[in-house]
């Protein structure tokens, strides 16, 4: 079971891993052995939701095809090395130009494929802190990698601050931004009457987050962007995450628990001003690694991002308070 989540996170590895090192990151680093990538990439694995919509595994972070009269719209276009085996699969759901890509936040991993299906005249939809971030270079500490900007033809030539619903294809899609989670930069959308939710990686299915606090991700935005998208989804709503299998509406509720305890257990470390080595040396997920912890965020390196991510939260709002 965690074999298979763990293939639905190296498109992730494989954007995380290329400056600051794959082994630090890998499922297998506590048994010392790295985790090699493989030689020859994941295969694009298409699957079908509904008549119109399909998810796309394998290239990245996951992607849905929405193939409407008039053109074919996406979520995320995975990682720049994948774009060409991408645009193949998508021509593969149906034969026709796409139109409209949504991004669902700035990572490497979900925007990769831009400048391919911009350069091709697709419209690109985000939150307008996407484009601020993907226009300059950016900094992820947890990594210590820098981010070069993306190409101009990669950036989103439509933006929004707090929502916005398209009309596409007898769908209202609802795009909407969250208060900083995962990045500053999030946005869920949800298909009706499809009854699916795509939600970036505001939730990773199975296994601990990344939490980019570098750009305004941290805990408790997590915990928030997760009842957010718990008051949209339905009993029956197909939830695409951002990494991992396909979910429901059950697997978030766990997974939004497991952020709650441990924001419960870490809020008060960071109130009484302790250090990020004395957090890990307490272990304060320990009873909830074996679930959680078998992803590529080995259980300590989630603690430290996460913690850091609350302490910055805490410092940035005293500022900005006073
Ligand atoms: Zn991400």
């Amino acid at each position: 079971m965690y074999q298979d989540e763990r293939l639905h996170t190296l498109g992730f590895l494989e954007w995380a891993g290329e400056v600051a090192g794959r082994a630090a990151f890998g499922p297998n680093n506590a048994a010392g052995r790295p985790p090699t990538p493989p030689n020859t990439p994941e295969p694009i694995q298409v699957t079908r939701l509904t008549d119109r919509l399909h998810l796309l595994t394998g290239a990245g972070g996951n992607i849905a095809v929405f193939a409407a009269d008039g053109g074919t719209l996406m979520v995320d276009s995975g990682l720049a090395p994948r774009a060409a085996d991408v645009a193949k699969a998508v021509a593969g759901v149906r034969s026709q130009r796409v139109v409209t890509l949504i991004n669902t936040h700035w990572h490497g991993d979900h925007t990769g494929g831009n400048e391919r299906f911009g350069n091709a005249g697709a419209r690109i939809v985000a939150h307008e802190n996407t484009r601020r971030r993907l226009s300059r270079e950016q900094f992820q500490e947890a990594f210590n990698r820098r981010v070069p900007p993306a190409p101009r033809a990669a950036l989103p030539t439509v933006t929004f601050p707090s929502a916005r619903t398209l009309r596409y294809g007898g769908e209202e899609l609802r795009l909407f931004h969250v208060a900083p989670a995962h990045t500053d930069t999030d946005v869920a959308i949800f298909f009706p009457r499809a009854n699916v939710l795509h939600t970036g990686d505001l939730f990773f299915n199975g296994f601990y987050p990344f939490i980019d606090y570098s750009t305004g991700g941290w805990l408790g935005g997590m915990v928030a962007a997760a009842d957010r998208l718990l008051a949209t989804a339905g009993a029956n709503t197909k939830i695409i995450p951002g990494h991992g299998p396909l979910a429901t509406r059950a697997d978030l509720r766990v997974y939004r628990s497991m952020l709650a305890t441990v924001l419960g257990r870490l809020e008060p470390m960071a109130r009484a001003n302790k250090t990020v080595d004395e957090v890990v040396a307490v272990r304060p997920t320990a009873d909830l690694d074996a679930r959680w912890g078998k992803g590529f965020m080995q259980p300590e390196q989630f603690v430290r991002i996460a913690y850091t991510g609350i302490v910055r939260h805490r410092a940035a709002a005293r500022k900005s308070g006073a």
